[in-house]
């Protein structure tokens, strides 16, 4: 009976140690989620999180978990599309589920921050199970500025491992030790090669190699892609087996895909709208000819579940998810991006991206310069056209000379080059030679067609040949910008200004030489579709569209011949293809850097100005007052744009380019890519 009652003690014992070494039960992350994650604001503030509303996520999310033997999967998404939500969830069930070393990779300092300040560790606190809730800790150690132990702003540490938090630009963080997980997030923005450190994303897979034996790892890619040929996302997508959002037609139940296809062409199915408001979009169906209205947008989405459509041995998951599907974008929004884009590469390309989640196609080959001459107008050299509101001055600085050129520009970004020349003389003195004709042009007033005089609005100089020379000259002249061209697709117009001049303890001088990057490979494409524009010839009259680029009779074919200098070509880099700018032989380019300098300098007016703002420049500007009202600086389309079309009244009220997208709703976590919605730059 003793020996009974001590085999008895002995077995609850040994069961109480096993219960506590014993791991939890396995769930999959979705289930994980939907018990554990409370969605930190918007409209379901302090809900658990419920994937009912986003289903698309449900089935990526839970491959991440470690009950899937798969190993990598691929996103290619349009903005707000809820994927950041579904990387949130993954992190959250492995820290508590599945411990192990984990990184999220992110392309910049600032999407960084928004990925761990306004969303993870929100999500941590949130959640009682991670970040402890009514006095009990939860599993994320926090952090404590004492302990070596405690977790720190890029290091969430746990029982079992730890996440950290890298930049894809910094070859030091993606080598510091081995991972089983890595979340790379918006990876069409990492750079190609870190200086000569090799490839981010060979370099993050080089730390999971210790896991491939066990096959246990796990790879996330995902990313809103970018230019055709060039997206990181596109190939990863095109590798799998390419899964796409099927729904089912409300009518006959078959399932498809919504798709992009022939907008105006009432004959055919796909999306379906209006060139101007009333947009009343609506969805055709290719099946059977069903109309689905926008408000039912929603429901047909959640009959939705992912079917691969390149499907093979060995191939992994990739996903295509579009605004054309996400139940955060309403038709009508999608309706008003696309015909607030018109000819603009760079609407056009946000739109391809952000809204189709595509790759953008870019097309640049320079148009014929002999076309050009033949386009060349009677205007007065040195005049500012009626119409422009808006004077660029750029300047491209060589051993013996400076190319300059003086671009006017009207609100819709029609451009006139009203002055280009080559002034002669040395460049090696700020105050003689070439430089002194350029002050001239610093000073110089130039008569508009009212009886009005104005200086330049931007005035930009290239630094990259006599850059010593070239800061001092800006030192000098108020409102003048030193630049340097970069390369590369990702890149924005006009980057923020670096202080060259510091003092012996690293300190800025004031009033000292900044410089600004231009990112010149999208403004050269962009360059190059307007200067491929023609006018419409409607009666006897011409109307020109915006973007033109009207060129005086008195430029010459060297002028011609240097902006039309560059074109694109395929180049192999590093095993992959990649388009890339490059001269003609023995053809010169000042003309056009200096075009593509202005496109840099002025894109920010294009991007930000509304019409009052425009409105306000003219009368400033001494322009007759009936060429000032607002309504003549408001795109065609949006004249009688009404309120609350698809989304917040202010929102839609604008009538400016970079903001006439409704806001969607907040949904908390599943808010993701509102950022990303006005980074749009080219
Ligand atoms: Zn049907």
């Amino acid at each position: 009976m003793k020996l009974t009652f001590t085999h008895s003690a002995l077995a609850l014992i040994g069961g109480l140690a096993a219960q506590a070494l014993e791991p939890p039960e396995p769930i999959a992350p979705s289930k994980w989620a939907g018990e554990n994650i409370v969605l930190p604001d918007g409209e379901y503030a302090g809900q658990k999180i419920d994937l009912a509303r986003t289903p698309h996520i449900v089935e990526p999310l839970d491959l991440l978990g470690p009950d899937e033997s798969v190993n990598e999967i691929g996103v290619i998404k349009c903005a707000q599309s809820a994927f950041t939500t579904m990387l949130q969830c993954a992190i959250g069930h492995s820290i508590d589920r599945d411990p192990c070393d984990m990184l999220v990779v992110q392309p910049t300092d600032g999407a960084l921050t928004d990925f761990n300040s306004t969303k993870l560790n929100r999500l941590i606190e949130m959640t009682g199970v991670l970040g402890g809730k009514d006095g009990k800790p939860g599993k994320v150690y926090p952090q404590t500025s004492r302990s070596s132990a405690g977790s720190t702003t890029y290091e969430k540490k746990f029982q079992g491992g730890a996440l950290n938090l890298a930049l894809a630009s910094s070859p030091a963080d993606l080598r510091l030790k081995t991972i089983k997980k890595a979340l790379c997030d918006e990876i069409d923005e990492y750079e190609d090669d870190l200086e000569g450190q090799g490839d981010p994303l060979e370099l993050i897979a080089g730390r999971q190699i210790s896991f491939l034996a066990s096959g246990t790892w796990k790879r996330a890619y995902v990313s809103t892609p970018t230019i055709k040929g060039v997206s990181k996302i596109e190939k990863i997508f095109e590798g799998g087996d390419q899964r796409r959002w099927h729904v089912e037609c409300p009518q006959c139940r078959e399932r498809m895909v919504l798709e992009w296809h022939a907008p105006f062409d009432p004959s055919s199915y796909g999306l379906k709208f209006n060139k101007a408001f009333p947009f009343n979009a609506h969805y055709v169906t290719k099946c059977c000819g069903t109309i689905i209205e926008g408000w039912q947008k929603v429901a047909v989405y959640r009959t939705g579940c992912w079917i691969p459509t390149a499907p093979g041995p060995g191939k992994f998951p990739t996903y295509h998810f579009d605004a054309l599907a996400s139940p955060f974008v309403p038709w009508e929004a999608i309706a008003q991006k696309f015909v607030a884009a018109g000819d603009d590469p760079t609407k056009l390309k946000t739109f391809w991206n952000l809204y189709l989640g595509l790759p953008f196609d870019v097309t640049g080959d320079a148009p014929d310069h002999d076309l050009l001459m033949q386009r060349r107008e009677d205007y007065k050299e040195g005049h500012i056209p009626a119409g422009a509101l808006l004077l660029s001055i750029d300047a491209d600085v060589q051993m013996r000379g400076i190319y300059v050129e003086v671009v006017a520009w009207a609100p819709d970004q029609q451009s006139w080059t009203i002055f280009a020349d080559y002034l002669d003389g040395a460049t090696t003195d700020v105050d003689s030679g070439a430089f002194a004709e350029l002050t001239k042009l610093h000073a110089r007033e130039w008569p508009d067609a009212y009886g009005n005089k104005w200086r330049f609005d931007e005035f930009g100089i290239d630094s990259g040949y006599r850059t010593d020379v070239v800061y001092e000259w800006t030192r000098r002249h108020p409102g003048t910008k030193a630049t340097k061209g970069i390369d590369g697709w990702g890149k924005v117009p006009l980057g923020t200004s670096t202080d060259q001049d510091v003092d012996y303890r690293g300190r800025k001088i004031k009033g000292g030489a900044k410089l600004r990057q231009i990112g010149t490979w999208p403004l050269k494409s962009k360059f190059y579709t307007y200067a491929a524009l023609t006018p419409i010839v409607q009666g006897s009259t011409l109307i020109y569209p915006p973007g033109y680029c009207h060129f005086g009779r008195f430029l010459d074919e060297n002028y011609f011949k240097q902006i039309t200098s560059e074109y694109l070509e395929d180049e192999v880099y590093r095993g992959r293809t990649r388009k890339v700018w490059k001269p003609r032989a023995s053809r010169p380019n000042h003309f056009l850097d200096c075009r593509v300098g202005s496109l840099a300098l002025v894109n920010a007016y294009f991007v930000s100005f509304t019409a009052d703002d425009w409105a306000r420049r003219a009368k400033e500007r001494g322009i007759p007052a009936e060429l000032q009202a607002p309504d003549l600086f408001t795109p065609r389309e949006f004249q009688a744009l009404p309120v609350g079309v698809g989304g917040k009244r202010e929102e839609s009220e604008r009538s400016s380019s970079s903001r006439d997208l409704p806001e969607p709703k907040s949904t908390g976590l599943y808010g993701d890519g509102l950022a990303d919605l006005n980074k749009g730059t080219w």
